[in-house]
């Protein structure tokens, strides 16, 4: 038989993707699951971009592009930057498949094994695995007992982190909890990352998807610039997530030495893609913002509902998930939910955080009134 690497056997297959394959064997038996556990928009990608891809294939530009992306790809994502306050030319950029792969590349170059890597918990489940595969360590930071906000644990992140921290990882809006830190928050993260020469990745694909709060990003903060990372995609704010497309931003030695990674690998992202990527930046803000309020009304919807049967949550300013408090065994809650109820959502153990079951109300407003009454029926609220 074969013998596989520690880098993977110490690795667990994605959670979420666990929970979607039990919805489709459900679904296969002819059983209406409502899934509640996917990590995408429902929305169809918008028409402007797929006419823009689809142009770029009627005009030829099907070939290698360069590995960090096209010119005018990387001057549109610096324009998009310089408007969030972040200064990065079109040399400090890398576009790759996915913002999953753009962190997987910054994680390969900075962290050896032993390396320290700090997570604010509960966290986006990649994150874990990407680290352990790179043979880092994994400090965590438990949110969950400050509503999952950030400024009232600085107190324990200060407690986590010291000169043995090599990178910290925030994410705000954050997957799974919505969470948007403020800016006292990431002043607080600023001044310890200062203070023990820590690197940050601010992974920010979810910065477009916010519900009356701007959130700011991390890099503007001063003394951050050379210390940040600044990772977004396409795949959220732009309903785009199987045309794999997102980037990440950062000083120029980073940028070379996880370029050698991303260009010995995936060589780039793929040319029609990204020429769509170009519209999306460029013309699309107000399919944005009609995504956003649907989502909005989508959160107060089932905030309500949670609510009329007496179940309080930390209300999400942002993403479109939200932590449901369930029993300490979440993972046999989110069985028994699937199988009795046939709605899927994904334990919070997965993100580091027992206790709690991630919703996704990326779903239209009849499912999401379906599943929560399939919840309450069956007796899981
Ligand atoms: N970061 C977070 C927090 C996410 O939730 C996701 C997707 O679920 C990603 C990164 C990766 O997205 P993609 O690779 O589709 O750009």
């Amino acid at each position: 038989s074969m013998e596989f690497t520690d880098r993977l056997t110490r690795v667990e297959p994605s959670a979420t993707l666990a929970i979607s394959a039990l919805a489709t064997e459900l679904e296969n038996e002819g059983a209406d699951v409502v899934d509640l556990s996917v990590g995408e928009p429902d929305f169809p990608t918008p028409r402007n971009i797929v006419d823009a891809g689809q142009a770029a294939m009627d005009a030829g530009h099907t070939g290698y592009t360069p590995s960090a992306g096209i010119i005018d790809l990387r001057e549109a994502i610096s324009e998009k930057l310089a408007d969030d306050g972040l200064d990065h030319g079109s040399e400090e950029i890398i576009v790759t498949p996915g913002a999953k792969q753009a962190l997987y590349e910054i994680v390969q170059a900075l962290i050896a094994d032993g390396d320290e890597v700090a997570l604010l918990d509960p966290a986006w489940v990649s994150y874990e695995a990407m680290v352990k595969m790179a043979g880092g360590d994994l400090t965590r930071v438990d949110l969950s007992e400050t509503d999952f906000l950030l400024e009232p644990a600085l107190d324990d992140l200060a407690d986590a982190v010291s000169d043995e921290t090599k990178l910290l990882i925030v994410n705000s809006p954050s997957n799974p909890t919505g969470a948007v830190y403020s800016d006292a928050a990431l002043e607080g993260v600023r001044d310890l990352a200062v203070e023990h020469d820590i690197t940050v990745i601010s992974d920010e694909i979810y910065k477009e998807i916010t519900y009356g709060v701007e959130p700011t990003s991390l890099g503007t903060f001063e003394g951050m610039a050379d210390r940040t990372i600044t990772v977004n995609g396409f795949s959220k704010a732009y309903s785009m997530t199987g045309w794999r497309l997102g980037y990440f931003a950062g000083p120029e030695e980073l940028i070379d030495q996880a370029g050698k990674l991303h260009s010995h690998s995936v060589s780039s992202a793929v040319n029609f893609v990204q020429h769509a990527g170009i519209e999306a930046l460029e013309n699309t803000d107000e399919a944005v913002e009609e995504m956003t309020e649907a989502f909005e009304d989508r959160r107060d919807l089932v905030v309500g509902l949670l609510e009329d049967h007496g179940v309080d949550v930390a209300v999400p300013e942002g993403a479109f998930y939200m932590m449901l408090p369930v029993d300490d065994d979440d993972q046999a809650w989110c069985e028994g939910a699937i199988e009795d109820a046939h709605v899927a959502t994904v334990p919070g153990s997965a993100f580091g955080t027992p206790g709690y079951a991630r919703i996704s109300y990326a779903a239209s407003e009849e499912r999401l009134e379906e599943g929560i009454d399939r919840l309450a029926e069956e007796g899981y609220l």
